[in-house]
């Protein structure tokens, strides 16, 4: 493995080749929580990333901890006390109490979002390592944090969506508001990231800036023209895509966007949702990025040496995500591993050609030059009506208190949009990975041997 110079020939900045303080967050039982047979969403794509991470060496590089779990209370900072109950004392086998049964419909949990065995645990271990990044990044004590088990950004404060129960994103970004005045959040997962904009639709503190696929695809929200209100106006970025976005098209927009927000917003530190389903080949995605392509947009973050979460969120095609994320994490600490992929427990999901690298395929990119443009020029012109940071006062409170309630029944009658068309997803190698231990205590950390939590031994080659 060689020291890579990469983000160095970026124009944004001259000091990229200075080293960065990681922080890795990493919760050993992850890969054990199981949404269900069939269902697409696979803890165990993260444990596959920390495996192939452990293998590149890469943990060398980094201070890896283990999270702690978030606390009812701390979920409660941004989710509903109701919501929050629900989600700390519902199981499979309670599911069916009446006093259950009458919140799953209220909640929108039952299909995108199962109760599954150790449901909490799992929030809580998400939600821990993105709080605990945020920690790390508020006590100066990480350049960049990394919690690849976060990034759920669907989570709405009373409800769950998209396979998102808790906002792992929201909350991290709540612990960053107590040290820093403004915060950037960026979002390349194919899907819109919606609780986290509504969250912060009505703030000047945080921008939020989601780049993803519109029209006919979940959640449906994203419209260029959602731009934030009230003292929030101009503070939400919406970039609409289109199917076949490839590596060329993306950065042609991504870095004169995210150069200009860098520029006039100037963050105290900026949070990268890095959704591994825009990659090329995803089973719910639609795009047709290179994994350097998704890492790009980490790469010119970094060249900008603000204070740095780095998260997870979607992505179905699991052996890619584990490529995607252990690569992101390699370009996190600044190194460019090689191609081959070292010996794993999972190899065999890399096969045939057992590379950490995946070409696009050739599926047409319905994002024509001149609609990008089009879209470049409306945003462009959207971030020049912001006063330039310095000069404005950025006093008004995150919104996370303001969002109003809804009524019971006006939740009932909303059509529920769904993630995923329920298709089964257990003809391949993914599916060969079952839970290894099923039973989990909701209210305590679950009690599962997998591997051993002192990292460095498990990760001797
Ligand atoms: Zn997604």
């Amino acid at each position: 493995m060689e020291d890579g110079g990469g983000g160095a020939s970026l124009a944004s900045s001259g000091t990229d080749a200075k080293k960065r303080r990681v922080s890795y967050f990493y919760e050993p039982t992850i890969g054990d929580y199981y949404y269900g047979q069939g269902h697409p969403m696979k803890p165990h794509r993260i444990r596959m990333a920390h495996n192939l991470i452990v293998h590149y060496g890469l943990h060398r590089r980094m201070e890896i901890s283990r999270p702690f779990l978030a606390a009812p209370a701390d979920v409660r900072l941004f989710h509903s006390p109701d919501y929050v109950d629900f989600l700390s004392s519902v199981s499979p086998s309670t599911l069916a109490d009446s006093s259950f049964s009458r919140h799953l419909k209220r909640f929108n949990v039952g299909e995108d979002c199962p109760v599954f065995d150790g449901l909490f645990a799992f929030c809580q271990a998400s939600a821990g390592g993105s709080i605990g990044a945020a920690v790390k990044l508020n006590r100066s004590d990480a350049d960049i944090a990394i919690n690849w088990a976060g990034g759920l950004h669907h989570a709405k404060k009373s409800e769950a969506s998209g396979f998102c129960y808790v906002n792992d994103i929201v909350l991290g970004i709540l612990e960053l508001l107590k040290v820093h005045r403004r915060v950037l959040y960026v979002d390349i997962d194919v899907h819109h990231g919606d609780g986290v904009e509504e969250a912060f639709y009505t703030t000047d503190r945080v921008m939020t800036v989601s780049f993803h696929k519109f029209g006919e695809f979940f959640p449906g929200t994203g419209h260029i023209k959602d731009i934030g209100v009230g003292p929030g106006k101009n503070y939400a970025l919406n970039v609409p895509l289109n199917d076949g976005l490839d590596d060329e098209s993306f950065r042609g927009l991504f870095q004169p966007i995210i150069q200009k927000v860098m520029e006039l917003y100037q963050p105290d530190a900026v949070v990268l949702q890095c959704g591994a389903d825009s990659l090329s080949g995803d089973r719910l995605g639609c795009f047709n990025l290179s994994v350097k392509g998704h890492a790009d947009c980490l790469r010119f973050l970094r060249s900008f040496n603000v204070p740095l979460m780095v998260l997870g969120g979607g992505g179905y095609t699991i052996r890619n995500v584990a490529r995607c994320w252990c690569y992101e994490t390699a370009v996190a600490v600044g190194v460019e591993p090689d191609n081959k992929l070292p010996y794993n427990e999972y190899f065999e999901y890399f096969g045939p050609d057992y590379t950490l690298h995946v070409e696009p395929c050739n599926m047409e990119n319905m994002n024509n030059p001149k609609d990008m443009e089009k879209i470049r020029t409306t945003l462009l012109e959207q971030l020049s009506r912001l006063p330039h940071a310095p000069s404005v006062p950025f006093q008004t409170t995150p919104s996370t208190t303001q969002v109003p309630e809804e009524g019971e029944e006006g939740i009932d009658q909303r059509p529920k949009q769904r993630i995923w068309n329920g298709e089964h997803y257990d003809s391949d190698i993914d599916e060969d990975e079952k839970p290894r231990i099923r039973s989990f205590d909701t209210d305590t950390h679950p009690v599962v041997k997998t591997e051993t939590m002192d990292v460095k031994d498990e990760m001797e080659e």
